[in-house]
């Protein structure tokens, strides 16, 4: 699927202000950046931008920001390493209100090249997450063209990916994706609409019930369809099959024996474990010692819990994925935070690293599992976007791309 709108190579920034909202969302520990993808990944945007001549101006959120803005969930240690990054000054706005007195008179002070960054959109609270009206008009008051390349947002109708856009149109602004975005929307849109096949679709984590769209939209569209991790106890019970303690959503086991025979009919091959890495109770904390047997997946005790796919179920995925020229994988196979529990999606991460097909990693946890395991160089794509990659995954149109301006040839 080629995306059929504007991106930063269709626009013309010179001498413009251009307000480009970025994901920033970076993990923080005591004020220190601990992995700086999303930085990284939004540096050949904002690098182009700047080579045209535009007046960058970036802006983004941080956290949940539950308790009102604070210091901890400042961007202040992001326009330090971006800064680092581009290497040339970054000018942080560090005012609560984020747009404003200091950010029109930072912005007034720009020359083509300089870069302003705005402080924690989120500090705005509900106006915000609720696309308020006024701080979209003051977003976009800043601006004289915008730029969405926060692929992690792009999911949510926030004012700083929705709202401002309607205002900057309004006055006859352009609205374009910068070259995450793109990336992102192609990888995962010609996966999902025009795969080079067999596509294998590979599900995991702990519930059913958070991808039960996904589940939907890919068994219509791959040719084999995995299930692991905690979500694949809901599909064992319905086939009739003791679980013992494990995660089990007796709510959906009906939509799992719809799924099974969707499957059937549309002769999709969907895999469930043959087998499971059991314990006697979920570890605690989560990388404690623990010990564990396998089991057939119709024999789980029932005073036990099944925590990670087995040897038989890893070498059967890893198969599957070896004769794949397309996989999406999203969701670990087990409680891989858990060294001894990990053996499954190591084994899967393996299988995707060796095989030569696109491999696309949709964020999120199985992405972190990716990363940690030192696989990441050995993926085709991997999503900056857990959340959005999945409603994408879904089926379902992203706000953040609804809301550029289409392409005119
Ligand atoms: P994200 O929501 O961050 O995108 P994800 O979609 O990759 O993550 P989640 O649905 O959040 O995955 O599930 C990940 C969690 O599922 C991990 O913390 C893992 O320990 C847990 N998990 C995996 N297998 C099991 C299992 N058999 N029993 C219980 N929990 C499990």
């Amino acid at each position: 699927m080629g995306l059929n709108k504007k991106s930063v190579d269709d626009i013309n920034v010179a001498g413009k202000r251009v307000l480009v909202r970025c994901d920033f969302n970076v993990p923080l520990k005591n004020g220190e950046i601990t992995d700086e993808t999303r930085i990284v990944a939004a540096l050949p945007t904002i690098k182009k931008l700047l080579a045209d001549g535009g007046k960058v101006i970036l802006c983004s959120h941080l956290g949940k920001v539950k308790n009102g803005p604070n210091e901890g969930e400042s961007l202040a240690p992001v326009a330090k390493r971006l800064s680092e990054k581009l290497g040339k000054e970054v000018n942080f706005v560090s005012d609560y209100n984020v747009t404003g007195e200091a950010a029109t008179a930072a912005v007034e002070a720009m020359k083509e090249g300089d870069v302003v960054l705005l402080q924690n959109t989120r500090f705005r609270g509900k106006e915000e997450t609720k696309n308020g009206e006024e701080f979209s008009k003051e977003l976009a008051d800043l601006c004289d063209v915008y730029v969405c390349d926060a692929f992690g947002s792009s999911h949510r109708a926030h004012a700083s990916v929705a709202g401002v856009t309607d205002v900057v149109r309004a006055k006859g602004g352009e609205c374009a994706v910068g070259y995450l975005m793109q990336k992102e929307i192609d990888f995962l849109g010609n996966a999902v609409e025009n795969p080079v096949r067999p596509f294998v679709a590979i599900l995991g984590g702990a519930k059913v019930a958070d991808k039960l769209n996904v589940i939907n939209n890919l068994l219509e569209k791959c040719d084999t369809l995995i299930i692991g991790g905690g979500m694949a106890f809901t599909f064992l019970k319905a086939k009739g099959y003791e679980v013992g303690n494990s995660l089990v959503d007796l709510e959906k086991i009906d939509y799992c024996k719809e799924m099974m025979e969707k499957a059937e009919k549309l002769g999709k091959k969907l895999l469930l474990p043959v087998d499971t890495t059991i314990a006697a109770a979920f570890p605690d904390p989560i990388d404690a010692e623990i010990e564990v047997s396998v089991v057939d997946a119709d024999k789980i005790p029932a005073d036990m819990e099944g925590l990670d796919i087995g040897d038989k179920t890893a070498e059967l995925y890893a198969d599957a994925v070896k004769s794949a020229k397309t996989v999406v994988w999203n969701g670990p196979m087990g409680v891989f935070e858990n060294p001894v529990l990990a053996k499954g999606t190591i084994a899967v991460a393996k299988a995707l690293a060796e095989t030569d097909a696109t491999t696309i990693i949709g964020g999120g946890d199985s992405a972190a599992a990716v990363n940690q395991l030192g696989f990441a160089d050995k993926m085709s794509h991997i999503s900056t976007g857990g959340g959005a990659s999945l409603e994408f995954l879904e089926g379902k149109e992203l706000p953040g791309v609804v809301a550029a301006d289409d392409k005119t040839e």
